[in-house]
């Protein structure tokens, strides 16, 4: 039985890296196994589309429907971020790098979620365990991945076993200076000329479940805030109308990669719970949180604190 391995909705380059990555090494390992996502290759976010091509790699196909299926998760182990009918599919191995999520199974399953940077650090480690060598495509990917969960390592989820598995991956990958392929990451996805207020504000967003309230956080890393000045009024009215369907909060961070720091654009029932989660202070729509690069580790550990989860 073919084993589909899928990374989260909207998925990030670190979900398309990770499964195109867990599927080579079941393969080698004489498994019947296919990278997936739940995206068309069109739909897929600017940066993942860029590390692709790059490396010369082919999208994973679509998953729209997991029921009756063998599914491989990683990058995620939420039930609200698995594809639909996860709940009629037979989960067979999670590996991932989040909090442990919903996800629950009938038979003892391969488990390898570590508190490091991203996924594909921890498959540079099962492919050196299981003494597979790593395609030279696919250390680029995984390369690439790397580099955008820890934002050039400068996130807080970034751990040295991060920067070990670069410097392990990115000569495999034949990538000589990986400051400037993660610029062109950067550069490929701040790039919002054109693009609609909606599709930005869902390029990377999470729906969370705060003590029953749902909380919608999206993300764009920039290299200036600049790039979005122009079109602050559209962003705000894409989060009002994503609030409306059935949202207690929508935030969007728009994180300045190169000062390191959030201003983070607040809709929301209780803007006070917002504030006092980042002991900050409102003004007009948002406001600056210095430091804040990560939604896992900063920004949704500090709402559920200030929700009461
Ligand atoms: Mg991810
Ligand atoms: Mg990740
Ligand atoms: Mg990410």
């Amino acid at each position: 039985m073919t084993i589909y391995v899928c990374g989260h909705s909207n998925p990030d380059t670190d979900s398309v890296a990770a499964a195109i990555a867990y599927a080579t090494l079941a393969k080698a390992l004489g498994e019947d196994a296919v990278a997936v996502m739940q995206s068309s290759a069109d739909a897929l976010n600017p940066e993942s589309k860029v590390v692709l091509e790059r490396f010369g790699l082919a999208a994973p196909e679509e998953i729209t429907d997991a029921a009756g299926k063998q599914i491989a998760l990683v990058d995620h182990s939420d039930i609200g971020q698995a594809p639909a009918n996860i709940d009629k599919a037979e989960v067979v191995a999670i590996v991932d790098h989040h909090k442990v999520g919903d996800i629950t199974t009938n038979t003892p399953i391969l488990v390898n979620s570590q508190p490091v940077g991203c996924t594909c650090t921890v498959l540079n480690e099962m492919f050196k365990l299981n003494n597979v060598a790593i395609p030279k495509d696919v250390a680029g990917a995984m390369t690439a991945a790397i580099l955008s969960d820890t934002v050039n390592f400068k996130s807080p989820t970034c751990t040295d076993k991060d920067k070990a598995a670069v410097a392990e991956l990115a000569p495999l990958a034949g990538v000589t200076d990986t400051e400037a392929l993660f610029m062109d990451m950067l550069k490929a996805k701040s790039a919002v000329d054109g693009v609609p207020a909606q599709d930005l504000l869902f390029r990377d967003y999470k729906d969370f479940d705060m003590n029953g309230k749902k909380v919608g956080v999206g993300q764009l890393e920039l290299a200036t805030l600049d790039q979005v000045a122009a079109i602050r009024d559209d962003l705000l009215k894409a989060m009002q109308d994503t609030k409306a369907d059935g949202r207690h909060t929508v935030l969007l961070m728009l994180t300045d990669v190169v000062k390191e720091g959030t201003d983070l654009v607040v809709v929301s029932d209780e803007p006070a719970v917002i504030e006092g989660a980042f002991g900050g202070k409102i003004d007009g729509v948002s406001f600056w949180v210095d430091g804040m690069m990560s939604r896992k580790k900063q920004t949704v550990p500090n709402l559920q604190k200030a929700f009461g989860c």
